[in-house]
């Protein structure tokens, strides 16, 4: 998926930590309303970090390179990036051990598990815990990262995201 699919998503999941850390005791540590929101919507694009072509990648640019060359002899490079920085299995494993032993940083995981979810519904997948590969839609379906189609599911989801939040607990 492209900048604007998983920055949008990453939104959507900020909102909703927001709007949970306001309303229950869901963290307890200072400015969890705060810290959450924005972990996640830095976790939800920062994966793209292994690709310097990303825009993550061109914004990080020195870590972004270092990332390439210690990925090549896993050949993870380009169109093949998504490496351990894209695996799902490991960003569950984060985001649950992180609302147990590191809240600050849950927010910062769930939004690394919400860009590899949208990531795996493109074609190529992403793997989970290093050998399995994960998609999320029927091979049959095509959709591919920075296509429209792709833009607007995204924006989907963040809107049912947010509406479902407002359903359930606003109204
Ligand atoms: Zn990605």
């Amino acid at each position: 998926m492209n900048f604007k699919a998983h920055v949008s998503v990453g939104i959507a999941g900020g909102y909703i930590l927001y709007g949970l850390t306001k309303s229950f005791p869901v963290f307890t540590f200072p400015d969890a309303e705060l810290i959450a929101p924005i972990g996640c919507v830095i976790g939800s694009v920062i994966p793209d970090i292994d690709s310097p072509n990303s825009r993550v990648g061109k914004a990080l640019k020195p870590i972004s390179k270092t990332i390439e060359i210690l990925s090549k002899p896993f050949h993870k490079t380009e169109e093949n990036h998504r490496g351990i920085f894209h695996d799902l299995g490991l960003a569950i494993i984060f985001a649950v051990l992180s609302y147990f032993y590191f809240p600050a940083f849950f927010g910062f995981f769930l939004g690394v598990t919400s860009h590899l979810i949208l990531d795996a519904m493109n074609p190529s997948g992403v793997p989970f815990l290093l050998f399995k590969k994960v998609h999320l839609l029927p091979y049959n379906v095509k959709l591919y990262s920075g296509s429209s189609g792709a833009t607007a599911l995204s924006f989907l989801i963040a809107t049912l995201m947010i509406g479902g939040y407002i359903m359930l607990y606003k109204i």
